[in-house]
């Protein structure tokens, strides 16, 4: 145990043997020092209350510190030591059997201070009280057990009782945590002020002679409580109880002047009053903790309400996406401030029920699919589409939306969070045109920008691959320019290249369907795939290219038409899984070989199978070959 607590139990023990001594002083001197008379209902009534209100520990403390208080009493009363040891005894008994009863029938000694406590209290004390004043009686000897029977002292007995229920709430009243309070500042000053005032209003109606008066204190009373609350209502009673008393002993004021002089008729009543007024007070001092104790509830929920408000209006004021609430029906039911930042509509125009009106017409169907598939009960759903800034231009949005949902498990709204991801978006169709371009560019031949040799590879093979599931033909033309070297040699290389360039754009103007291509095979020659077209038609087109580049009339003085001129092999297949796209371009090949053979500036076809073609002549630039072999070539 620390010094201070030593102390401070030392303070207590005095505090508790004074107290005692003086209450069975004022008790005996408002009996008019008559044994009969019971004066130890204070004493009495003060230690059960204290015994009540303090833990299990400190009671025997408490009940040495009263049986030596109360002893040093009796004496100063005028007692033999030994009579004393037995009063003191007696009180110190009959305190331990009323606080056991009460451990045992009241679950906190406040309850003492309700009306509901005091029902079951009065009962309690009026049923063991009377053993005091009895033992008290016997000890004294100033009557006998038959005595008691005979004529029972039921005024000592009434006023033990009552006493009790006076002194044992008001105790418990004023030792108890929140009277502190109304002892230090800021209650301090209006205690002093209120107290006082009550102080001298109640000695004034004690002491004045005018009966009815004594209904003042009632409203003076209440109005203590009101103020000052339950520990206002212990402070009351005590001020009502001395002034009162000094009354009593001063042997004026209403309550002599009603009941006479008789200390023990004047004492009951005074009791009577007491108990009317503790029940009035307590009661409405329990109300009014009540109506606190609510207050501050109240007070707690709405300061936890508002921190909670606070932070979530932080989180989305400050948050840089948009928040909404949305209603099952679409309607906007929040729209966070960011909403203004991102898109420069304000809170309220986003929550304009047209605003779906605001996304970009492309991006409907993805929204009002994502909108259905919430509705039909999915938790959670991301969307990405274009929504309508107020400067006109589009926004893209990253939407993702949860799913409320209700104790009971029914839909109740959505919660989209909304990303301005316009940036990242940006960059990302800035890098797939690139993509493009450059895949276009690696595609590309740079000197003619027809399809170079790779694109060529890729799409014959695409195509034929097309054409072995669809039993199509695949016609393959080969060109190839007359005489080029000597064109180079006589007009010199950037001639040569602006020549190979009007060639390729030739080419490709005599192109017309979609899946056609024309590429730069290499050098000075091109080749064309036409899918799903005949040998027929690929001989028309040969043709037409043909006469196209001749009719460009490109001066070729080492040619022999003086132009520029272009042969042409063509060859056709139904591709099969046995056969090779390198085959239909060797057959093309053999074709074109022929073509040259033939005396150039024309067309020639390959005839199928490809591996064993015959090169067909055709007239006057037509001529069916029939290509024969690979080892033809070579002759
Ligand atoms: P043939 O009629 O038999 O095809 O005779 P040719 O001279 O055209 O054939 P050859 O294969 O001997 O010569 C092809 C020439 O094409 C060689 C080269 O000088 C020329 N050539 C190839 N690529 C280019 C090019 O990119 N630019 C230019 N200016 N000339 C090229
Ligand atoms: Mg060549
Ligand atoms: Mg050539």
């Amino acid at each position: 145990m620390s010094g201070n607590t030593r102390r401070w139990r030392l303070i207590s023990c005095v505090s508790v043997a004074v107290a005692s001594a003086a209450a069975l002083a004022a008790g005996s001197a408002l009996s008019g020092n008559d044994p009969a008379l019971s004066p130890t209902w204070i004493l009495d009534g003060m230690l059960l209350g204290l015994l009540l209100r303090c833990e299990q520990r400190t009671r025997r403390g408490i009940m040495a510190a009263a049986f030596l208080g109360a002893t040093a009493g009796w004496i100063v009363l005028g007692h033999h030591f030994g009579t004393s040891l037995a009063f003191a005894g007696a009180s110190i008994l009959f305190a331990s059997v009323a606080t056991a009863l009460f451990d045992a029938v009241l679950w906190h000694p406040d309850h003492l201070t309700t009306p509901r406590g005091l029902a079951i209290a009065v009962p309690v004390v009026l049923a063991v009280s009377p053993l005091v004043p009895a033992a008290l009686l016997i000890m004294n000897f100033h009557v006998t057990v038959d005595d008691l029977f005979d004529n029972p002292p039921w005024r000592g007995v009434l006023m033990e009782a009552l006493g009790l229920a006076v002194i044992t709430p008001l105790t418990l009243n004023l030792v108890r945590r929140d009277m502190l309070l109304l002892l230090v500042p800021p209650l301090l000053a209006p205690t002093l002020v209120l107290a006082g005032l009550y102080a001298a209003i109640a000695a004034a109606v004690s002491l004045q002679q005018i009966g009815p008066m004594l209904f003042l204190l009632c409203p003076c009373l209440l109005f203590l409580v009101g103020r000052l609350g339950p520990a206002g209502a212990g402070l009351g009673i005590l001020l009502t109880f001395l002034a009162g008393a000094a009354s009593l002993l001063l042997e004026r004021g209403t309550l002599v002047a009603a009941i006479g002089p008789e200390p023990g008729s004047a004492i009951l009543f005074f009791q009577i009053m007491l108990i009317v007024l503790s029940a009035m007070v307590y009661a409405l001092g329990a109300a009014v903790a009540e109506r606190r104790q609510m207050n501050q509830a109240l007070a707690d929920q709405h300061a936890r309400l508002s921190r909670k408000e606070s932070l979530y209006r932080l989180l989305t004021d400050h948050a840089s996406d948009v928040i909404t609430r949305v209603h099952l029906d679409g309607r906007r039911l929040y729209v966070s401030p960011a909403c203004t930042a991102m898109l420069g509509w304000s809170q309220a125009e986003m929550m304009d029920p047209n605003w779906q009106t605001r996304v970009h017409p492309d991006d409907l169907p993805g929204f009002s699919a994502v909108r259905t598939r919430m509705a039909a009960g999915e938790e959670y759903a991301s969307n990405i589409y274009r929504y309508a800034r107020k400067d006109g231009t589009w926004c893209w949005l990253e939407t993702r939306m949860h799913m409320v949902r209700r104790a009971d498990g029914t839909a109740k709204e959505f919660v989209a969070n909304m990303r301005d991801i316009t940036r990242q978006k940006e960059t990302e169709l800035a890098l797939a045109r690139a993509m493009a371009e450059l895949a276009e560019k690696a595609a590309t031949d740079g000197l003619t920008g027809v399809a170079n040799r790779g694109r060529f590879d890729e799409t014959l093979d695409q195509e034929w691959h097309r054409a072995m599931r669809s039993g199509e033909t695949v016609a393959l033309l080969m060109i190839d320019a007359d005489h080029f070297k000597s064109y180079n040699d006589r007009y010199g290389h950037q001639a040569g290249d602006a020549c190979l360039k009007a060639i390729a754009r030739t080419v490709a103007e005599q192109i017309r369907r979609p899946h056609d291509l024309v590429a730069r095979y290499g050098g000075e020659e091109f080749v064309v795939i036409l899918p799903a077209t005949s040998l027929d038609g690929g001989l028309d087109v040969a043709e037409r290219i043909r006469a196209a580049i001749e009719g460009l009339d490109i001066p070729h003085e080492a040619n022999a038409d003086g132009v520029a001129t272009v042969s042409i092999g063509v060859a056709t297949a139904i591709p099969t899984p046995d056969i090779a796209p390198a085959g239909l371009v060797e057959a093309a090949d053999a074709a074109l070989y022929s073509a040259k053979r033939d005396g150039r500036n024309r067309v020639q076809a390959s005839i199928s199978p490809i591996r064993s073609a015959v090169v067909v002549p055709l007239l006057p630039h037509f001529r069916r070959a029939a290509l024969t072999s690979q080892a033809d070539r070579a002759v």
